[in-house]
């Protein structure tokens, strides 16, 4: 017995060269009697009715292999069902989870890189008779690009420790390792681009290569915008059901969003910060006390906006993204906090760990700057003339001024 399989997929990494593939197909199931299309994993060797395109010319990641894939009447044998015939949403949202978690573990490696790029050419380039490390603006970048990095690599440490509980749903801790290491390493491999300026421009070194490569990132394993809306509105959920009449309303809050939706909609879950830190070490108090009030700050924030919006609350991305933001930050906060607490705990006290606490405070400091100025905005913001541009421009399809007009 088989199944036989068609249909089509661009942008396959590595099909160029693979020898196997997985592949998820719609199949008939039949639940109490009712027939449902659902979506099953299949595993199938190369084989006679895949045919793999060539491989694209890309932006960056030029080393692997992207190539359109091409399923025509593949058989494939019913034993190479994985995880259950319509259980395929189940197992791609199991290597996603995972998948998210390598990519933002790969964003932190390549920040490592271009951050000891950065530090040789801040410690060797000389302009107005100085290292350009030695003026303030560059400082200010190898320190922030620090921070950050290490930020991130707490959250893949934290994340990674979740997954070996084995008792835990990390799929929000790993989107949010995902757009928070994605949009550091951008910032990171474009500032590194800045400190080598003109010879980072150049093809002679690899900086530009690094960007280029880098860019991917935001994109592929969910784009961050899919994942922000996953986060704030899976990370709603649980506080939603908590409020009478409220329930229905965001019940289906993803839907639109394809298989990530069916995903959000199945989880119940509390803000991704519990209201009461208690492991962290006493040197950090002052920033365990910021984190707790956020997060009580944000359990009324989320209901407020509940209240407020109701059954749209999935329409309103506007609101969506701040939400999101501010439980990337503050999962970020938790697992510097976590990090720092135990470097302070294995290296023998605040005295032996002066880097971990600028990098904290550093990073708190700015986290607590943006989670202010979106607690804000949800209040008082400018969402309404924001549409009221883009949906202008739309019509018009182009920027709406020329020049003569003004
Ligand atoms: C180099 C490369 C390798 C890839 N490898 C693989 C692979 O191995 N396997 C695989 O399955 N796929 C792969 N992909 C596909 C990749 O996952 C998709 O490109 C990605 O998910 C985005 O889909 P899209 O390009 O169709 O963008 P679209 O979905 O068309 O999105 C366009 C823009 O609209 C935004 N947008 C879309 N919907 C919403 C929404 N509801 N709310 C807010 N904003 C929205 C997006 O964030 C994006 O900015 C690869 C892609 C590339 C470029």
């Amino acid at each position: 017995k088989h199944y036989i399989l068609n249909g089509n997929k661009l942008w396959i990494t590595n099909a160029g060269i693979a020898n196997f593939f997985t592949i998820f197909a719609k199949t008939e199931v039949e639940e109490k009697g009712v027939k449902k299309e659902k979506v099953t994993c299949f595993v199938s060797e190369m084989a006679e009715g895949i045919t793999v395109g060539p491989s694209e010319h890309k932006l960056g990641i030029r080393a692997s292999w992207t190539n359109a894939v091409h399923i025509e009447n593949l058989k494939v044998p019913v034993e190479n069902v994985i995880g259950g015939v319509g259980q395929g949403f189940k197992v791609a949202m199991g290597v996603l989870n995972h998948g998210r978690l390598g990519l933002a573990a790969g964003c932190v490696g390549s920040s490592r890189n271009c951050i000891k790029a950065s530090i040789e050419h801040a410690n060797e380039r000389v302009q107005f008779q100085k290292k350009i490390g030695e003026f303030g603006m560059v400082k200010e970048k190898i320190a922030r690009m620090v921070a950050n990095t290490y930020a991130a690599e707490a959250m893949v440490y934290m994340t990674t420790a979740l997954i070996d509980r084995k008792d835990v749903d990390y799929s929000l801790e790993s989107a949010c390792a995902k757009v928070f290491a994605s949009e550091v390493l951008w910032e990171t491999v474009d500032e590194n681009l800045q400190i080598w300026a003109g010879n980072g421009y150049m093809k002679e070194y690899p900086y530009e290569k690094w960007l280029r490569d880098a860019r991917i990132n935001r994109i592929f394993e969910g784009t961050n915008e899919i994942l922000r809306a996953f986060i704030a509105l899976s990370g709603m959920q649980g506080p939603g059901e908590e409020l009478a009449g409220l329930a229905d309303a965001i019940k289906y809050p993803l839907k639109g969003l394809g298989p990530v939706s069916d995903f959000a909609i199945r989880k119940i879950r509390q803000n991704i910060v519990g209201e009461s830190i208690t492991k962290s070490h006493p040197a950090l108090k002052k920033m365990a006390g910021m984190l707790e009030e956020y997060a009580v700050e944000f359990t009324g924030q989320v209901e407020t906006l509940l209240r407020r919006h109701g059954r749209h609350i999935h329409l309103r991305q506007f609101a969506q993204k701040r939400i999101a933001d501010i439980a990337i930050d503050m999962y970020a906060m938790a697992c510097v906090l976590s990090r720092v607490s135990r470097a302070l705990e294995e290296k023998g006290g605040p005295e032996k760990c002066e880097m971990e606490l600028a990098i904290a405070e550093s990073f708190f400091t700015k986290a607590n700057r943006r989670i202010r100025g979106n607690f804000k905005a949800m209040v008082r913001n400018d969402d309404d003339e924001m549409k009221l541009i883009a949906e202008k421009c739309y019509e018009l399809g182009q920027y709406p001024f020329d020049s003569l007009s003004g």
